[in-house]
């Protein structure tokens, strides 16, 4: 059997979901927007500079999901999101002007928030402020994805923003079953996600993802598999299945939820036991940490190839593009420097005003650091690190640079999670479910962090 419970309740920590590496938690104020301008500068002197990615992170929403961990505001003020977007139109000028104009947009991403808040004519506004900022690459060679609410988007927005050009679709599912939608305060229809999926598909949108979470109140394994079952109905492209983290600590609308009703570990691991084997069955591939996808799909593909990379989306292709994250909150990754803009609106929106970018924190990595976040993404993707790569990549001798992290790979090891030998190792089926408890073994800061600050393993 693939999930031993009692193999897994011995690993069930607390840790890092490893998005980036150092995490968020380790980026710091010394960072700021002189130092992102710098190496935004430095980016284009590159011999060969790298394209773009670009994130915009639209945080509005109409509900509050009591579930949610995400940077949002919750309003239904007009006045508001439109003054956002007019100051995201500035951030986006201000920016084009940083980066060189033969370095290519390969991929964009709107993510929230809900970016489908704003109607297909407002995203259009946005759109054509992109283009006059920047040089996307021609329409087959970018992915454009946005994340799309169903229960704010009808079928004719929906076409309307295939037309825009966004060909990636990303629907919020999380589960299907009204008692749990009403636990968790987002009630949405499967007969809503079809009719949305149906009209993008036929529009012509290349890739429709849907996102689930387990470890939601009242989710039991024979709920679950109806929600499963309906997700495989409707087909699509990727699939990712997220652990909910109930941190009421952190995110206060949490313990609007009740408590009681949450799945206990041993049921947690039976509904992502439910994951594997359902979307197993219906002819999906396991990728990563989280994610189920088509074999076809340009994921497994660059899974394959090692072009995948793990991100603050979850998992992606492009790992060769710099990261340009633009609204409150975003995060980009330009060369070896991690910059997170301002989290709080009023002070996003006031640095903009000043014409700087509006970073408040970030992160410049150490020659350590690229090590070991090599080490990681290769974990965390790949499951496999190979030691003669790694070592011709940073000059460094791998086992003595990793002596410390030797034992608790040896026991590892003995638990039947990687196997291990002088050349590298290689996470078993089982080591991919706690492919993060691995991961820690290589972090330098692991320990340095308050436990609660992360979600639990499983
Ligand atoms: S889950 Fe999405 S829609 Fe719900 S509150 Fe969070 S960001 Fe908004």
């Amino acid at each position: 059997m693939l999930f031993d419970p009692q193999l897994i309740a011995r690993y069930d920590t607390r840790g890092p979901r490893y998005t980036s590496y150092p995490t968020a938690a380790h980026f710091h104020e010394a960072f700021g927007a002189e130092d992102y301008a710098a190496a935004l500068a430095a980016s284009n002197d590159a011999p060969i500079p790298r394209d773009l990615s670009l994130y915009l992170h639209l945080p509005f929403c109409r509900d509050a999901c009591w579930y949610c961990g995400c940077h949002r505001s919750i309003t239904r003020r007009a006045d508001r999101a439109r003054a956002y977007l007019d100051t995201l139109l500035d951030e986006i000028a201000m920016l084009g002007e940083r980066v060189d104009r033969d370095r290519l947009v390969r991929q964009l991403h709107l993510g929230g928030g809900t970016p489908t808040y704003y109607s297909p004519t407002a995203l259009a506004e946005l759109l054509d402020a992109l283009a006059r900022a920047f040089s996307f690459a021609p329409a087959r060679e970018c992915e454009m994805g946005i994340e799309i609410d169903p229960r704010s988007v009808d079928p004719a927005a929906a076409r309307e923003l295939v037309a825009l050009g966004f060909d990636r679709i990303s629907l919020g599912i999380q589960d299907f079953d009204p008692r749990v939608q009403a636990a968790i305060n987002r009630r949405q229809s499967i007969s809503q996600v079809r009719a949305v999926v149906a009209a993008v598909r036929e529009a012509g949108a290349r890739s429709v993802s849907f996102d689930l979470i387990y470890g939601l109140p009242h989710q039991t394994p024979e709920r679950f598999a109806r929600t499963l079952r309906a997700v495989c109905t409707l087909q699509p492209d990727r699939v990712s299945t997220y652990a909910y983290a109930h941190m009421p600590e952190r995110f206060a609308l949490q313990s609007l939820m009740p408590a009681d009703a949450l799945p206990s570990p041993a049921t947690r691991l039976r509904l992502l036991e439910q994951c594997h084997a359902c979307f197993g069955a219906s002819g999906y591939q396991a990728l990563g940490l989280d994610h189920f996808v088509r074999p076809e799909d340009p994921l497994m593909v660059a899974m394959i190839d090692g072009s995948v990379q793990r991100n603050f989306q979850g998992y992606s292709t492009h790992a060769d593009c710099d990261l340009i994250g633009l609204g409150a909150s975003a995060i980009s990754s330009v060369g070896d420097v991690y910059a997170q803009n301002a989290v709080a609106l009023r002070q996003w929106a006031g640095m903009v005003r000043e014409s700087r970018p509006p970073v408040a924190r970030g992160l410049r990595l150490s020659a350590d650091d690229r090590l070991r976040r090599e080490v990681i993404q290769a974990l965390m993707c790949r499951g496999r690190v190979e030691v003669a790569a790694v070592e011709a990549a940073h000059g460094c001798d791998f086992w003595a640079v990793f002596a410390d992290a030797v034992p608790a790979l040896r026991r590892m090891g003995a638990d039947g999670l990687l196997a291990m030998d002088a050349a590298g190792l290689e996470l078993t089926p089982t080591g991919r479910l706690l492919m993060r408890n691995v991961a820690m073994a290589f972090d330098a800061y692991a320990g340095a962090e308050p436990e609660a600050r992360y979600s639990r393993v499983i």
